[in-house]
């Protein structure tokens, strides 16, 4: 097209496209060596009893400083990641780091601890995937049942076979398995009655609507919660940030609370300092 228009002609000659196509390129680029050059690493934020406040659990989130860049966030690399497909070494350095930090928090605080570990589409595709997470647990010797994995909506509800399959070979290693950012996606009461899910992690967007005063928001909280429990199904609601949105959710019976009201994702370092205080005033 552009050669049709003579030479020196671009037909992408708005800098903000070129610049924004030419950084993606870049960044892309650099991701490729992000693994060998230490580059990425994880956050781990810590998921509380929303009874008892106690600590149950981490999220194991990844994060990427760039050499050139600096901090690059996860809702910019992770998609980079996945139309690359690097997201597949990147996710398994993901998985074996996570269950090896979750082995030294449990050496620190001698309780009942949990990981969570997010998993991309890209990554259920791979027909290895359950043999190499069965491998990591092995290696680690981190328990299957203190590991989860997080899925969207539009992985639990694939159509996929292939796809479901490695779920259950996954889920029959022992680990459990939960559905991230419920309610955004599509999602069918046919597949919550027939596929083995352990959690549902309701969005942040519904639980922003409890401080903002939302009727609609806060009967969908409700609901979820219902159908969940009526499913022997616990119930997690992230991104909370108020004591109101606090006390609705635990006076409504979710389980289970993340969120900056409680902890932000932080450096293993500092979890293990909040383990270690734990430990010791307990
Ligand atoms: P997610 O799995 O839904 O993770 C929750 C996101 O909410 C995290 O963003 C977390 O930092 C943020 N968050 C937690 N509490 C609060 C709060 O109270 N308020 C607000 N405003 N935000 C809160 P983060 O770390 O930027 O990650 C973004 C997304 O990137 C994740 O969403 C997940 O989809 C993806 N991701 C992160 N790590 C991995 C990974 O290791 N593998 C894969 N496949 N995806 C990952
Ligand atoms: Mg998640
Ligand atoms: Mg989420
Ligand atoms: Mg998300």
């Amino acid at each position: 097209l552009a050669k049709n228009k003579g030479k020196n002609q671009c037909i992408y000659c708005s800098s903000d496209i070129k610049n924004g196509t030419v950084k993606k390129m870049k960044l892309t680029n650099n991701l490729y060596r992000a693994l060998d050059k230490n580059e990425l690493f994880l956050y781990y934020q810590p998921q509380i009893k929303a009874e008892t406040q106690e600590i149950i659990g981490f999220e194991a989130l990844l994060r990427w400083n760039n050499e050139e860049y600096g901090i690059v966030s996860p809702d910019v690399f992770i998609p980079m990641a996945e139309q690359t497909g690097l997201i597949r070494p990147i996710g398994l350095w993901v998985f074996k780091t996570a269950c090896e930090q979750l082995k030294a928090f449990q050496s620190i605080y001698n309780k009942d601890i949990c990981m969570s570990i997010n998993l991309s589409l890209e990554q259920l595709k791979d027909t290895g995937i359950a043999d190499k997470i069965s491998k990591i647990l092995e290696d680690t010797e981190a328990g299957a049942k203190n590991i989860q994995i997080e899925i969207t909506e539009s992985i639990a509800f694939n159509e996929d076979h292939s796809v479901l399959q490695h779920l259950k070979d996954i889920k029959n290693l022992g680990v459990s398995i939960s559905i991230d950012d419920f309610g955004t996606g599509f999602s069918s009461f046919t597949r919550l009655k027939t596929f083995p899910i352990d959690l549902i992690k309701i969005d942040i967007d519904f639980v922003r609507g409890i401080s903002s005063g939302s009727q609609k928001d806060m009967a969908i909280i409700r609901s979820i919660i219902q159908i969940a429990k009526n499913l022997g199904i616990d119930v997690l609601a992230e991104g909370v940030e108020t004591e109101e949105q606090f006390k609705f959710l635990r006076d409504n019976q979710c389980d289970i609370i993340q969120g900056f009201y409680f902890y932000k994702p932080m450096p293993a370092s500092e979890v293990e300092s909040i383990l270690s205080f734990l430990a010791f005033y307990h």
